[in-house]
C-alpha cells in the first residue's frame, strides 16, 4: 500500500516537472510553472522520506535529514530573497554547481557503500589460491557511479568558476597550447574512466569463486585493492581539475553557452543518480534538465555562431587576447534630452534594444512607460531581443515581462534585423556587445562570427549608457563612433525618466 503511494508521489512529481517545464516556456506562465514543479518536488521528497522502504526498513536518520533540509531551505530562501536581479545569473550558476556537487557526493557515497559491502575473502584452506566474493560490483553499476561522479564534478567545479567570472572575482586565463592541454585532460579523463569501469568490477565469476558462506578462520579483506580505491579518487580530482580548466579560458561573450552546458551536465549527473537508486522521479527530473539544457546549449551555440566542439575544448575567447578591437576610434557625438525626445516623438517607428545595463538600472518599468507614451503619440514601438543580451538566457524577456511589456512587441534577432530597415530611431538601452559591428567586420575580435542586432540599418541610433566603457566582452564598440549614432549618457532609469518627461512635453 505504502509502496503504491510512493509510486504515486513519484508519478505526480514527474508529471509536475513536465507541466512546469512546459509552462516555463512562456513568460506569462513561467512563474506558475516554477511553482507547480516545486510542489511536485516537495511531494517527491516527502514521499521518499516517509514512504521509502528497503528490506522492510524505512529511513530512520530523520534528525540528519530534517536538519539538512531546514538548513538548505533557510539558506536558499534568504539568498534568493536578497539577490539583486543583476546578480541572478551568478546565483543560478552557484545553485547549478550545488546540483553537480550533490551528484558527485551521491556517486562517492555509493562507491563507498559498494566497496564496503563487497568483500573478498582470501586464504580459504580447502581451496588454496581461490578468492570468494560476496557482493557484486558489476560493470553497469560501476559505469553509472563513475560517469555520474565525473559529470557532477565537472559541473560543480566549472559552475564555481563561472560564478566567479560572472561576479568578476575570477579572471580569464589564457596561455599558448591551452586547447591541447584541455583536450589532453579530457582524453585522459575519458580513457581512465573507461579503463577503470572495465577493470575494476569484481564478481564471483571473475575470479572463479562461488558464493560460499564464510567459515570460521577465513580472513576477510576489502573487495577492492587500495590502488583501485585511490584511482577512483584520482579520477574525481582529475574531473574537478578539468571543470576548472575548461571554464577558465572562456571569456568574451561566450559564457552563456557554457552556463547552459553546465546546466545540462548537472541534469545528466542527477539522472545517473536516478539510475543508481532506481528512482523514477530523480531520473525524470535529471533527464528533463539534461535535455532542456542540451537544447538550450545548441540554441545558444547557434545564436553565438559557435560550435559545441569549441565550447568543450575551451577555445572560446582566445582571440580576445590577440588585441581585437584595440584601435583608434575617433570622436563620438552626444545628443541632448530634448533633441532625443523630439526625434523619437516625431518618428514613425522606434525600436528599443534592451541590454544588461537596463537590468542593472532596473529601468524596465520606465521603459514600458516610455513605450506607452510614444504609442499615444502615434509612434510604433517594438523591442529587438538578442538571445544573449543580459547575463542569462532569456534575461531580457523576463525583465520586460516583469514590467508587463506585451510579448507580441518582442522581436527575435532575425525578425528585428529585418525590421531595423524601416525604423526611424533605434534606442539602445544599456546594450553593447550585442550591437557591436566588430562581430561582423573584425576577424581579430573575440566576438567575431557572433550574429548581432544590425541596428546600423535604422535611420538614427541613440545609445544610452553611463560612459564609453566596454561591455562584458571588454572590447570597444565602433557603433558608438558611427555618424548615425548619438550618445545619451546617464544611468538608464534616470535618463529614461527625464526622456519620458521631455517626450510628454513635445
Ligand atoms: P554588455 O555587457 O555588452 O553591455 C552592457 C552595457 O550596459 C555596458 O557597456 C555598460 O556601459 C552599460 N550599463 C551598465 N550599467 C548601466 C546603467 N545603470 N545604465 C545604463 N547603462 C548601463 O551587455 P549586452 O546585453 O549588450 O550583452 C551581453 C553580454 O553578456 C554578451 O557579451 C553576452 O555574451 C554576455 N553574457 C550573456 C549571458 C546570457 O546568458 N545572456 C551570460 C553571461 C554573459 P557603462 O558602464 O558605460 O554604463
Amino acid at each position: 500500500m505504502e509502496l503504491n503511494l510512493l509510486t504515486l508521489c513519484y508519478l505526480i512529481g514527474s508529471l509536475t516537472f513536465i507541466i512546469g517545464l512546459k509552462m516555463l516556456a512562456h513568460p506569462e506562465s513561467a512563474r506558475k510553472g516554477n511553482l507547480v514543479a516545486a510542489v511536485g518536488m516537495t511531494i517527491a521528497i516527502f514521499g521518499t522520506i516517509f514512504l521509502y522502504q528497503e528490506d522492510g526498513q524505512k529511513l530512520h536518520n530523520y534528525g540528519w535529514i530534517f536538519g539538512a533540509l531546514l538548513l538548505g531551505t533557510v539558506v536558499g530562501f534568504i539568498v534568493a530573497k536578497k539577490v539583486q536581479m543583476t546578480a541572478m545569473p551568478e546565483m543560478v550558476s552557484l545553485f547549478n554547481g550545488m546540483g553537480g556537487a550533490c551528484a558527485m557526493l551521491i556517486s562517492i557515497m555509493e562507491f563507498k557503500h559498494i566497496t564496503d559491502h563487497a568483500f573478498v575473502w582470501e586464504g580459504v584452506s580447502s581451496l588454496p589460491g581461490f578468492m570468494l566474493i560476496v557482493g557484486n560490483i558489476n560493470h553497469l553499476h560501476m559505469l553509472i557511479i563513475v560517469v555520474g561522479m565525473v559529470i557532477g564534478s565537472v559541473s560543480f567545479s566549472g559552475s564555481m568558476i563561472a560564478w566567479g567570472k560572472l561576479n568578476g572575482k575570477v579572471k580569464d586565463l589564457n596561455y599558448n597550447g591551452q586547447t591541447y592541454v584541455n583536450l589532453a585532460l579530457l582524453l585522459a579523463l575519458v580513457g581512465l574512466c573507461s579503463w577503470y569501469v572495465y577493470h575494476t568490477p569484481i564478481s564471483s565469476s571473475d575470479v572463479g569463486g562461488i558464493g560460499f558462506t564464510l567459515t570460521d578462520g577465513t580472513i576477510a579483506t576489502h573487495g577492492l585493492q587500495p590502488i583501485q580505491i585511490y584511482l577512483f579518487y584520482g579520477i574525481l580530482v582529475l574531473a574537478l581539475v578539468y571543470g576548472v580548466m575548461f571554464v577558465l579560458p572562456i571569456g568574451g561573450a561566450d559564457m552563456p553557452v557554457v552556463i547552459s552546458l553546465l546546466n545540462s551536465f548537472t541534469g545528466m549527473a542527477a539522472a545517473f543518480g536516478g539510475f543508481l537508486y532506481g528512482n523514477q522521479v530523480m531520473l525524470t527530473g535529471g533527464i528533463l534538465v539534461g535535455a532542456a539544457g542540451t537544447l538550450l546549449t545548441l540554441l545558444m551555440c547557434k545564436a553565438m555562431n559557435r560550435s559545441l566542439q569549441n565550447v568543450l575544448l575551451g577555445a572560446f575567447g582566445s582571440a580576445a587576447k590577440s588585441g581585437g578591437g584595440a584601435k583608434e576610434q575617433g570622436n563620438y557625438k552626444e545628443i541632448s534630452l530634448s533633441d532625443a525626445a523630439t526625434v523619437m516623438a516625431y518618428a514613425n517607428k522606434v525600436m528599443i534594444v534592451p541590454g544588461y545595463g537596463l537590468a542593472v538600472a532596473q529601468a524596465q518599468h520606465t521603459c514600458h512607460e516610455l513605450e506607452k507614451t510614444l504609442e499615444e503619440k502615434g509612434v510604433e514601438v517594438k523591442y529587438a531581443i538578442h538571445p544573449v543580451a543580459g547575463r542569462m538566457p532569456g534575461h531580457m524577456n523576463v525583465l520586460l515581462a516583469e514590467a508587463d511589456v506585451s510579448y507580441d512587441k518582442l522581436l527575435e534577432m532575425e525578425d528585428a534585423n529585418e525590421e531595423f530597415k524601416t525604423a526611424d530611431v533605434v534606442l539602445i538601452l544599456g546594450a553593447n556587445d550585442v550591437v557591436n559591428p566588430a562581430a561582423k567586420n573584425d576577424p581579430a575580435s573575440p566576438i567575431y562570427g557572433m550574429p548581432i542586432l544590425e541596428v546600423e540599418n535604422a535611420k538614427t541610433i541613440i545609445v544610452n549608457k553611463r560612459s564609453m566603457k566596454p561591455g562584458y566582452a571588454g572590447i570597444e564598440n565602433d557603433l558608438f563612433f558611427a555618424p548615425k549614432t548619438s550618445m545619451l549618457f546617464g544611468d538608464a532609469k534616470a535618463a529614461l525618466q527625464k526622456l519620458l518627461a521631455e517626450i510628454k512635453n513635445v
